[in-house]
């Protein structure tokens, strides 16, 4: 079977990366981007330049867009709607997961199929084994075109809610954000004293991290916070510790700050004696 014909819109880092990796594997591929620049390379290497977005959608039954947002999104394809008729859009931009659904409905109101995607990798990982990306949306529009998508990364498949890829996606991105701005305070308050992220990494110890997550993940599934050697209590007072040891450092405290004033809350809560996993309880609901 001959490869399929896919269209890119938006040609970013991750766009760039999408279209060459099609183009590596021998699909004809029609590119448009805003800053017709950045199509240069690719059409360079075979890709076909759309002079418009009309164009770009006609080109191809597989649209991927790469954009910033649905905001961009909506900005593109609204002057282009007639042209969206049978197509199906393939969404790998970031947004929430109520924008995927309104985008989604908004696209099957002008007769074209939505798969929300929420990519797993950076631009390096684009094309090469190993990085998967998040799919939901109608079932059997993703089993006719798994096998294109597939040219850009592994494909994890959640469900038919257009919701679900992407609260996947910002669920792993809370977790990738918070963890690389607590690596990036401990940095700071090492480099105060002259260690370097270099010196560091050695002692950067992350396998422990996943060992927690497997060993917390069935008792805070069964919202068991039972408390034993590690109490909240014994938290509040090393988050302390933290905080005192970045103010005399002399580098901003904002960070463990916040997971003190955070976890603080647990104790007025009364779990001074349970695990610091109930802290979840405290950040189920909004604060005050
Ligand atoms: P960029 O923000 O660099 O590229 C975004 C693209 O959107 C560009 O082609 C840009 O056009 C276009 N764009 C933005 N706003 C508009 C608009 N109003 N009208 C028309 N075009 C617009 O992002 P990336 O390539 O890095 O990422 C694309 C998506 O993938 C984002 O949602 C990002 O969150 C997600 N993602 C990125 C990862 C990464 O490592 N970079 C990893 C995983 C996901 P122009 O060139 O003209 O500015």
């Amino acid at each position: 079977q001959e490869p399929a014909g896919v269209t890119v819109i938006g040609l970013g880092p991750m766009g760039r990366a999408m279209a060459a990796a099609f183009l590596d594997r021998g699909h004809p591929v029609t590119v448009w981007n805003r800053t017709a620049a950045r199509a240069d390379g690719l059409v360079a290497r075979g890709a076909v330049r759309a002079a418009d977005v009309g164009e770009a959608l006609a080109a191809n039954e597989v649209v991927v867009l790469s954009l910033t947002d649905h905001a961009a999104m909506y900005a593109l394809l609204g002057p282009a709607a007639p042209a969206l008729h049978g197509r199906v859009i393939v969404n790998l931009g970031s947004d929430t997961p109520e924008r995927a659904r309104e985008a989604a409905r908004w696209l099957t109101g002008h007769g074209a199929h939505h798969l929300t995607g929420g990519v797993q990798s950076d631009p390096s990982g684009i094309g090469s084994p190993g990085s998967s990306t998040f799919y939901s949306g109608p079932e059997e529009v993703f089993r006719l075109h798994r096998g294109t998508l597939r040219v850009l990364t592994d494909t994890t498949y959640l469900g038919e809610d257009p919701g679900l890829a992407a609260l996947y996606y910002q669920l792993q991105m809370n977790l990738f954000w918070t963890s690389l701005l607590g690596w990036l305070q401990t940095l700071a308050m090492a480099g105060a004293h002259g260690i370097t992220a270099a010196d560091l990494l050695p002692h950067t110890e992350t396998e422990s991290l996943a060992a927690m997550f497997r060993y917390y993940s069935p008792r805070i599934d069964a919202d068991d916070h039972t408390g034993g050697a590690e109490r909240l209590s014994m938290e509040v007072a090393s988050v302390g510790h933290v905080v005192a040891t970045a103010a005399e450092a002399g580098v901003d405290t904002t960070l463990p700050s916040a997971l003190l004033a955070l976890s603080r809350r647990g104790l007025d809560a009364g779990y001074a004696e349970s695990s610091f996993t109930s802290l979840v309880r405290i950040l189920a609901k909004p604060s005050d």
